[in-house]
């Protein structure tokens, strides 16, 4: 059986012939190598000659963010606080807990602080340890990220502006309720394509 790498994320696959599309990313049949193992399980030259750009002089800072995978770090903070940030909601839409409203608004502006090491770190995790591809994950993932980035901005700068926005005369209330909703799910897809991207390409 041959196997064949996927020179994007990485993703080992088994057969006669590479995948049409990677499962994992989405690259094209191109991207993928065979690879061959010695007796010594060293790979071969081809796949050397593969490797070798990625040993380019990166900048220091790049260096740190790959080193110690802040992408995935940074990523937490949002996406832990996000989801508490929905769930404080409910409580003052549907019942007026004035008080929830409060932890939902503190709950989002730290979210938004969190956001730039975040897109940061992701950008150059994409441009040097995924060459950069625009295949159908990144670009999902990407969309889904700044998705996020502007409806967080939005729900921060709206309650911001209008304090009574969530008060159970304002009708914008459920409004809000609901682009929190789709902030949140853009998270979870941003998190769940950044979840396949890991593990997927572990196996
Ligand atoms: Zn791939």
């Amino acid at each position: 059986m041959k196997r064949w790498k996927c020179t994007v994320c990485r993703y080992i696959h088994e057969g006669e012939e590479a995948p049409e599309k990677c499962p994992v990313c989405g690259a094209e049949k191109v991207m993928f190598i065979e690879i061959t193992e010695d007796a010594a399980g060293s790979t071969d030259l081809k796949n050397q000659q593969e490797e070798a750009p990625e040993k380019k002089e990166l900048s220091t800072i790049t260096r740190l963010i790959l080193k110690n995978h802040l992408h995935p770090i940074s990523v937490h903070s949002p996406n832990g606080i996000i989801p508490m940030a929905v769930l404080f909601l409910f409580p003052v839409v549907l019942f007026n807990l004035q008080n929830f409203a409060n932890a939902a608004y503190y709950s989002l502006f730290f979210a938004l602080l969190a956001m730039p090491p975040v897109l940061i770190s992701g950008y150059v995790t994409w441009q040097n340890k995924y060459k950069g591809e625009r295949t159908t994950l990144f670009t999902m993932k990407i969309g889904a990220s700044l998705v996020a980035t502007i409806t967080l901005f939005i729900l921060v700068a709206w309650r911001t502006v209008q304090p009574d926005i969530l008060s159970s005369s304002s009708s914008g209330r459920w409004s809000f309720l609901l682009l929190s909703l789709l902030l949140l799910a853009s998270v979870g897809i941003a998190g769940h394509l950044g979840g396949k991207l890991v593990f997927g390409a572990n196996k």
